[in-house]
């Protein structure tokens, strides 16, 4: 039971690769606009990169665009790529 567990929280669920307990800065989007939050719990495979955030974690954040006040405000560059044989 302990094992099955332990399996179900810290194996990645696209390649069965170990996953680690971190923070990252995590990126949102919604309706056209960019929220960024910062030292969000979530766990990242060690195998194949992919980054594991829990629905309670999801659920928060969606809060916070709701009904929280960011720490600061940025502004984002914003470019159209132009591929090489434009230039
Ligand atoms: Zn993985």
């Amino acid at each position: 039971m302990k094992t099955k567990l332990h399996r179900k929280r810290m194996l990645c669920a696209i390649c069965g690769g170990q996953l680690r307990k971190t923070v990252i800065t995590h990126e949102e989007k919604r309706g056209g606009k960019l929220y960024l939050f910062r030292k969000v719990p979530a766990k990242v495979c060690g195998a194949c990169g992919e980054i594991w955030i829990a629905g309670e974690t999801l659920a928060e954040i969606s809060r916070l665009i709701r009904e929280g006040e960011p720490v600061r405000k940025i502004e984002t560059p914003v470019y159209d790529f132009v591929p090489a044989s434009a230039r």
